[in-house]
């Protein structure tokens, strides 16, 4: 046996949350990552930065992709095979196992969900019903080339729900095929293009006039039918449409999940410095310091991560009073083993103010470190207080690129959560038909929404 590893890793529909807890252990792990062009970038965003990320784009044929696969892991490595939905189902995984089997390469197989569970879910059509369906079956519209038995349309128009992969170039015949083997015209399709993404679009049709509403509606792949009476119960089971829509763009969708659909789109990613030489330099005098105001998770999180890097751990803070602008701030100062001296009442730059008022900052020394977009306001208002303080860049605050094409009427609520992320929204989306409600978290947020003519 070679030394390296290929787990054929199934990473769902699309959304980076639907991949199951053990492929993302093993992504975390990879030392080499092969990626279905269908599958989301952010579903990559655990993988580690020094492992090699490439997409089957790149690849002209299979053969390749096997090749690529069996190099990495004769160099010994870790490598997963990342593919869209599960990979036993219309994932060519037979051809990457045997190429796997021949180069004696030890591999593993990690379940994902395949398209037609996630579209069924996310557009409410139950693929069995106990009074509607009780057999389902997954077929493709693509057939392989030197496949040895071609698809028994008659055996499979028998089935109570049909759920038709890789088949929107060809809906016409294939939907005539079903028809003419006994089908009838009247069977209702649901066609379900981009399913568990916040570009999912779901129509319902008939057999008869499903090529019809697929050009209507300009459905394109990837898209799955799931033809069968079941497909009428969308109109009752909707879930996605009937709960309130709410698009979220901010970095942390985790403290929103209470009422409604929220939809994570985040305008603005966090990354960090190209070099912290200088930044370093603060941390090995941290001493000189007699407090640290952190004004966010992140500036916590990074400048954690920066002390560990250079060899320290919480102790080196010991005497040094520690604020946090807000509850999130100091539940991740918690992670690091730390509970903040001040947070104030109110979670604002005023906020923090207020009650820093109540202490005695003259010739206090305050360490800030902040994001490389944020304003001098933090700063000013403390050294008003008599302190002196030494601002910092951690992090970089970047506007999210590639945004998909948004229908915002199909949304109830946009939330915001940051200044910067209004203007990245704004650039790319303009402002919201009427009708959308617009919510800002935080004074600022709301008044970049306002000079933009957001509200
Ligand atoms: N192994 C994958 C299927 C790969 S074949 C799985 O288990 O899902 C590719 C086909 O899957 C596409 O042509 C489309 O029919 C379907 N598909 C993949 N992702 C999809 C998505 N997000 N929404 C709808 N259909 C999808």
């Amino acid at each position: 046996m070679n030394k390296g590893k290929v787990y054929l890793v199934g990473a769902g529909p699309g959304a980076k949350d639907l991949i199951s807890l053990r492929g993302q252990a093993v992504l975390k792990q990879a030392e080499a990552v092969i990626y279905d062009y269908l599958v989301d970038r952010e579903a990559l965003e655990c993988v580690n930065p020094q492992a090699k990320l490439i997409c089957c784009d790149q690849f002209d044929s299979q053969g390749k992709v096997n090749s690529a696969m069996v190099k990495f892991a004769k160099e010994g490595k870790l490598v997963v095979r990342l593919k869209n939905g599960d990979p036993f189902i219309f994932g060519r995984a037979c051809e990457e196992i045997e190429a796997l089997l021949k180069n004696q390469i030890e591999f593993e197989v990690i379940p994902g969900i395949t398209a037609a569970a996630a579209a069924a879910c996310f557009s409410g059509i139950p693929l069995t019903s106990r009074k509607i369906s009780s057999s389902v079956i997954f077929v493709s519209g693509h057939e392989a080339k030197g496949k040895k038995v071609a698809i028994d349309w008659r055996s499979i128009a028998k089935n109570d729900t049909i759920v038709l992969y890789m088949g929107v170039k060809n809906i016409h015949s294939l939907s005539q095929q079903l028809i003419r083997n006994g089908k009838p015209a009247h069977t209702a399709v649901a066609a379900v293009s981009q399913a568990g993404r916040i570009t999912q679009r779901v129509i319902v049709s008939t057999l008869g006039k499903i090529e019809e509403a697929v050009k209507k509606n300009k459905i394109i792949a990837p898209a799955i039918f799931i033809i069968g009476e079941v497909a009428r119960l969308h109109k009752r089971f909707d879930w996605v449409k009937k709960n309130k829509r709410i698009l979220f763009t901010g970095l942390s969708a985790k403290r929103f999940f209470l009422k409604g659909n929220y939809f994570h789109l985040p305008m603005v990613k966090i990354v960090p410095l190209d070099s912290y030489a200088h930044f370093d330099r603060y941390l090995r005098k941290i001493h000189d310091f007699n407090w640290i105001a952190f004004t966010s998770r992140y500036s916590v999180q990074y400048f954690f991560q920066r002390l560990t890097q250079i060899g320290f751990d919480a102790r080196e803070l010991q005497g040094i009073k520690i604020a946090a602008i807000g509850a999130s701030t100091a539940a991740r100062l918690k992670d690091f083993g730390i509970i903040a001296d001040l947070i104030p009442e109110v979670e604002s730059s005023k906020g923090l103010f207020a009650a820093f008022k109540r202490i005695d900052l003259k010739d206090k020394r305050i360490f800030l470190p902040h994001s490389d977009i944020s304003d001098k306001g933090v700063a000013h208002g403390l050294q008003k207080l008599g302190a002196e303080v030494v601002g910092y860049v951690a992090y970089k605050n970047v506007a999210t690129l590639n945004l998909p094409e948004l229908d915002l009427a199909e949304f109830d609520e946009v939330i915001f959560t940051s200044p910067s992320g209004v203007r990245n929204f704004f650039k790319h989306y303009a402002r919201p038909p009427q009708g959308v409600c617009i919510k800002c978290i935080g004074e600022v947020t709301r008044l970049q929404a306002e000079k933009l003519g957001l509200l």
